[in-house]
């Protein structure tokens, strides 16, 4: 992917991001915007949004260092192995920091 698009991507998923963080901070306008099937379920609210509010940080850390990667000049390369991570993982996730069998090694240590 062209380094100009592989930007331009990451500058609007981490605008999505911000948008999505400032809703689960408690933009009131999101309380009242919820289907009644989600009324039935385990978690409180409270705590669903604390859920999303945890991927969706993380997720913004994750575009923020791939920004960072780009003006640095290594974005596309694995962070761990140094190997080109493929084309197709950086057109499906273009914040993806490792390859797949990195990124895989990783969840298994979890
Ligand atoms: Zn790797």
């Amino acid at each position: 992917m062209e380094a100009t698009s592989a930007r331009e991507r990451l500058q609007k998923m981490l605008a999505d991001l911000d948008r999505s963080i400032g809703v689960l901070r408690g933009d009131p306008r999101s309380v009242n915007d919820r289907s009644p099937a989600d009324a039935g379920s385990d978690l409180s609210d409270a705590d669903r949004a604390q859920a999303m509010l945890t991927v969706a940080t993380a997720q913004r850390r994750a575009v923020l260092d791939a920004l960072k990667r780009l003006d640095e000049g290594t974005y596309g390369r694995c962070v761990d192995c140094a190997k080109p991570v493929p084309e197709g993982r950086l057109e499906a996730r273009p914040e993806a920091a490792r390859c797949v069998q990195c990124q895989g090694k990783r969840e298994r240590r979890r």
